[in-house]
């Protein structure tokens, strides 16, 4: 665990997140500035920054989750279909220097933001609720 780092603090519990599933080296839960109702990001709980100092293990357990997360997402949401995001360093606009995978569900007809939006802590929670896994 990192001192300092947000991700480190919510995979050890020290600061409240909306957690949608939880398993032994990963969580996953609401980003709380959405792109898209029910934009989830797939965190593992051991640090690392990005995709190049994450050990292969590490990153084959992440992966599997974000398709088993992603699957139960766009069956829980009806989504018609979902980005995969993960940023690598500010250049590329990585805000949280812990590695983690954004799934983003997309609907036919959407407009395709790539954006944060601002989430709503009720609706979030409501969310998280109805969709843990
Ligand atoms: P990135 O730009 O790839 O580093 O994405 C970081 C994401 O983390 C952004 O989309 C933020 O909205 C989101 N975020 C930051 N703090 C929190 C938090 N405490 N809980 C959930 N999501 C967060
Ligand atoms: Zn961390």
């Amino acid at each position: 665990m990192k001192n300092d780092c947000i991700f480190c603090a919510m995979a050890a519990g020290e600061i409240p997140c909306f957690k949608i599933r939880e398993d032994g080296d990963v969580i996953a839960c609401l980003d709380i500035n959405p792109f898209s109702r029910g934009h989830t990001l797939v965190i593992p709980k051991r640090h690392s920054t990005g995709l190049l100092d994450t050990d292969d293990a590490t990153l084959a357990a992440v992966i599997a989750d974000v398709k088993k997360i992603a699957a139960h997402l766009k069956e829980k949401l009806g989504a018609d279909g979902f980005n995969v995001l993960q940023n690598n360093g500010a250049a590329a606009g990585q805000s949280v220097s812990h590695l983690h995978f954004h799934i983003i569900p997309r609907r036919n007809g959407d407009p395709l933001v790539f954006e944060n939006g601002k989430g709503d802590m009720e609706e979030l929670k409501a969310l998280a609720d109805a969709i843990r896994m």
